[in-house]
């Protein structure tokens, strides 16, 4: 088998990675930030790592490892970091002056290659994160169902705010009870009054979530899904089970959300909306739309969208939105999704790896199955493919979160935590998957020793 040497990725010695620079920075900064971070779940401990520079599939730390990044910033990088198509296009959007508060011709020119892109977008409103993005879009789907009660899917992630920020607690759950699991707070703070506007349901289970839909008659709005959960493994609604969804809320009169934050403008050019052949009524984009620049997104069929309709309907905006760098790294970014064939090519590689890491595992005699899409897939240590988040339960998660948190000293970087799928970028395609797959070998050898 080809050894990982030939790449010259790494820094530092094979398996012995160097911290110190970090771990100073950290101290300092646990000084002036909570956790020394801007975001929870960037906090590894004394494994957090303080960036100095990423360009292409790389990413270097202030004490000179280098990695190959299969986080890429949780999804939003789709070509590479430092894309110079981009940050070309970023500039000229700069060369506007800034964040006025008012309109630009930006807008619409973004505006109208969604819309040719994805089949359930006719009009658009964009937002700076993509928290922000599904807010607007819940906010939209109980103004026109007139019900504040809504369903969400078990393992699903949906953003910093109050009303979705409620987890479903796999690690205390007992397979083999008649209970399911329990739902909780994304920690504390958040109003336990939410609690009581939240369904949630397992992925792939059509009669459960009728049966919520009978029960709960007139109290819900919407569900709001990820069609592939983006957070959860990467696993994937079944076709079937998603036209039963579209089925089901037409039927109730319930609002259908797509949250493709993560799938949007990655798994394919319309999302995953386009590779199900469903469309939903609202749907949320932010992470790939303009390959790591801060810019989201909230689009729809018309009769959706039209709430936002002045003081009287929903209203949406703020200081920051359609700021003219990010809508003008969006319009380049899209512009190279819709006319090249690069998304095609980017699953074509995460394809190729999946096939060498399949051969590592099995090398070794793990079971596995891969989950979700080439570009953005999750390894599942377990004999079949998932069909929700309860089957995490008997997955062996904790072998894989070992390799995960192993791999960074070999220079691979997945995020330390089984949930989170790889995410494959354009720049990824210069590399050759075999020595990838040779590294996580020989990390998986060390672990067995
Ligand atoms: N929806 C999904 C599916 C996500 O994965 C995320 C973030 N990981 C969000 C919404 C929130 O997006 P943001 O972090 O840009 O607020």
């Amino acid at each position: 088998m080809p050894t990982a040497s030939g790449l010259g990725y790494r820094a530092v010695p094979r398996g012995t990675r160097i911290l110190t620079a970090s771990r100073q920075q950290h101290d300092r900064a646990a000084r002036s930030l909570p956790l020394g971070v801007s975001d929870t779940y960037r906090h590894w401990g004394d494994q957090t790592i303080y960036v100095k520079r990423a360009k292409g599939a790389w990413l270097w730390d202030i004490d000179g490892n280098r990695y190959i990044d299969f986080r890429l910033g949780w999804g939003p990088i789709i070509l590479g970091y430092g894309d110079e198509r981009v940050d070309r296009a970023a500039k000229r959007g700069m060369e506007l002056g800034g964040s006025t508060a008012l309109a630009s011709e930006l807008e619409a020119a973004v505006a109208e290659i969604m819309i040719e892109m994805v089949p359930g977008v006719e009009l658009v409103r964009f937002a700076n994160s993509g928290s922000e993005a599904v807010a607007t879009a819940l906010r939209v789907a109980r103004a026109y169902s007139g019900r504040d009660g809504f369903v969400m899917v078990e393992g699903a992630f949906h953003g910093m705010f109050d009303s979705v920020l409620w987890r479903t607690q796999m690690e205390s759950w007992n397979p083999g009870g008649a209970q399911p699991p329990e739902l909780a707070p994304f920690g504390r703070g958040i109003p336990t009054a939410h609690r009581d506007l939240v369904g949630v349901v397992s992925l792939n289970d059509a009669e459960a979530l009728e049966a919520l839909f009978k029960q709960e008659a007139g109290r819900i709005g919407a569900v709001l899904m990820e069609p592939i959960l983006g957070n959860c493994c990467a696993i994937a609604a079944r076709q079937d089970y998603l036209r039963d969804v579209r089925r089901l809320c037409d039927e109730y009169g319930i609002v259908l959300i797509f949250d493709e934050v993560k799938t949007g403008f990655r798994v394919g050019r319309g999302g995953a909306q386009e590779l199900y052949g469903v469309t939903p009524d609202l749907c949320t984009f932010a992470k790939a739309m303009a390959n790591g620049y801060p810019i989201a997104a909230l689009g729809g069929r018309a009769k959706f969208m039209e709430q936002i309709s002045g003081f009287d309907g929903v209203l949406h905006g703020g200081t920051f939105t359609g700021h003219p760098i990010g809508l003008a790294a969006a319009q380049e970014t899209l512009r190279i999704l819709r006319d090249t064939d690069v998304l095609r090519q980017v699953a074509d590689w995460g394809n190729e790896l999946q096939e060498q890491l399949s051969r590592v595992f099995t090398d070794h005699d793990i079971p596995h199955v891969f989950t979700g899409h080439p570009s953005m897939f999750g390894i599942m240590f377990r004999e079949e493919p998932p069909k929700s988040y309860r089957d995490w339960a008997s997955s062996d998660h904790d072998l894989y979160d070992r390799m995960a948190r192993r791999l960074p000293d070999f220079g691979l970087l997945p995020e330390p935590d089984s949930r989170e799928p790889w995410f494959v970028c354009e720049s990824h395609l210069s590399l050759d998957p075999s020595d990838i797959a040779a590294t996580v070998s020989d990390v998986i050898a060390e672990l067995r020793r």
